[in-house]
């Protein structure tokens, strides 16, 4: 049997800034090392995945322009996402993706994007934006790990109570600069501000989110072979000393 990951990019034409494809290209070939197949497609405006042939979905950043072109489209889109993300398949969204996945997020000129409602947060934009090198603390892999990443966005998210963030800031904003929080965690879903791009930059993140992939296809158990990673881990370290 040919093991393959699955992937759903929703709108890769609209909503990629900070080089966030480069998280696909990780996923692509941190799969591609190791003998595992890709299908990889993309899914823009008026377009419908069927939602249970994919395993990991990816929605990326946008500036406040792409998210008003994007939100309409993907209230479409909310269920046939949420009935993925129930059955444990793998959603990482990034900043303005992350802030659509909300309840909602009021953009700096007042208007207010509805969001799916898939992360139970709201997002509101700030006077002044939240930009720099991050890097946080989490144990979504199940042992701390530390993940380094670039954030830009005027947004501050706001979990609502009992909400799981993915991690806590060591330096940085995150969600919104002042409860320590950074980013959303709800079954294998994620959502955080962290472009970098996150994946290629922090590989034993980019392992657990391939791996619960895979497991939501094939069942537990998947063992992911080990890769040489001594040249991304050294270029993690020089992040994390720098501040992300
Ligand atoms: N437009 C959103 C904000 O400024 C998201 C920006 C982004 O995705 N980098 O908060």
């Amino acid at each position: 049997m040919e093991v393959k990951l699955r992937i759903a990019h929703l709108y890769p034409d609209l909503l990629n800034i900070y080089a966030d494809r480069g998280n696909i290209i990780a996923l692509r070939r941190r799969c591609q090392w190791r003998g595992i197949g890709v299908v990889l497609d993309g899914f823009t405006l008026g377009e419908e995945p069927a939602w249970m042939d994919y395993d990991f979905f990816y929605l990326s950043g946008g500036q406040d322009r792409e998210q008003n072109l994007v939100c309409g489209d993907l209230q479409q889109k909310g269920a046939g996402l949420e009935e993925a993300v129930e059955s444990g398949a793998v959603l990482l969204s990034i900043c303005g993706g992350y802030q659509l996945l909300g309840e909602y997020y009021r953009a700096a000129d007042g208007g207010t994007m509805e969001g799916v409602g898939l992360f139970q947060a709201h997002t509101i934009a700030g006077r002044d934006r939240c930009i720099g090198n991050v890097v946080i603390e989490t144990t979504v892999t199940g042992s701390p790990l530390k993940l380094a990443g670039f954030e830009n966005h005027a947004g501050r998210t706001w979990l609502d109570e009992g909400q799981e963030p993915l991690g806590r800031v060591i330096n940085g904003h995150g969600n919104n600069d002042q409860d320590g929080g950074e980013g959303i965690v709800y079954r294998n879903a994620i959502g955080t501000y962290l472009h970098g791009p996150l994946l290629p930059k922090n590989t034993a993140f980019t392992d657990h989110l391939l791996r619960l992939a895979l497991e939501h296809r094939y069942g537990e158990g998947v063992e992911l072979a080990p890769l040489d990673d001594s040249l991304e881990e050294a270029a993690r370290q020089a992040a994390l000393r720098l501040g992300g």
